[in-house]
């Protein structure tokens, strides 16, 4: 049986975390919109450039754009077992779209995976992440710093940055924004008995603990 797999949560849930956990224990690719938001922006293709003007503020990128993108990806070959989504759909429009997608593609969703994590805490965790500027590896001032101070763990580069959607400036907004999105999305999902609620106050092996048996049970 095939993967077909939704991570939602708003921004600092830990869904990077938790989905390397997932693509570590099966063989389906990690799909992280804003990863490759990223990876355009620090290229400067014309579609990075476009999506910058709308990340840089914590704003969406339109949804064209970001269907756009995701209908090229779920087309390529390594999501024949499954594929896990981070970071989309982020809107009841984009739902409907990934919908008729996997409709065409002929890959039903078998789960979405709903990290539920207090608001408040959220603003102190993002504000506190940075990140490896060779590999993309994720770290926090609060729980998660390298081994060796100032070395990556996984590269063993020395240089680190801040995303500036994690500068507090934006990640009020961004916030803010994404609660707004995020109500209804669960709201769709419940309605087609796809979501599994998890607990995303506790530590990252709790989290874990409870995704794999959610993942186990399907
Ligand atoms: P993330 O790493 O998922 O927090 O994404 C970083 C930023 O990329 C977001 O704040 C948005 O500006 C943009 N982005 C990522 N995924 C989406 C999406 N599904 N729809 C619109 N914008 C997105």
């Amino acid at each position: 049986m095939s993967l077909n797999l939704i991570l939602l949560g708003l921004p600092g849930a830990g869904k990077g975390t938790q989905a390397q956990y997932i693509v570590d224990k099966y063989p389906i690719p990690h799909i992280s919109t804003g990863d490759m938001f990223r990876e355009a922006m620090a290229n400067k293709t014309p579609m990075g450039l476009k999506a910058k003007e709308f990340i840089d503020k914590g704003d969406l990128v339109p949804d064209d754009v970001t269907n756009g993108i995701v209908k090229d990806r779920l087309g390529n070959a390594d999501t024949k077992d499954g594929f896990l989504l981070d970071g989309y759909p982020r809107t009841l429009e984009q739902a409907n779209a990934l919908a008729e997608m996997t409709d065409v593609l002929n890959k039903p969703l078998n789960a979405v995976i709903n990290i539920d994590v207090d608001p408040n805490l959220l603003t102190e965790r993002l504000s506190s992440r940075f990140i490896c500027r060779n590999c993309g590896a994720t770290y926090n001032k609060l729980y998660h710093m390298p081994k060796v101070e100032d070395t990556c763990d996984v590269c063993g580069h020395h240089e680190f940055y801040q995303r500036d959607d994690d500068k507090p400036e934006a990640v009020k907004n961004r916030l803010d924004v994404n609660i707004k999105m995020n109500t209804p999305l669960i709201a769709y999902y419940k309605e087609r008995n796809l979501l599994y609620n998890v607990d995303g106050n506790n530590s990252i092996d709790d989290v874990w603990q409870q995704i794999d048996s959610i993942l186990s049970s399907l």
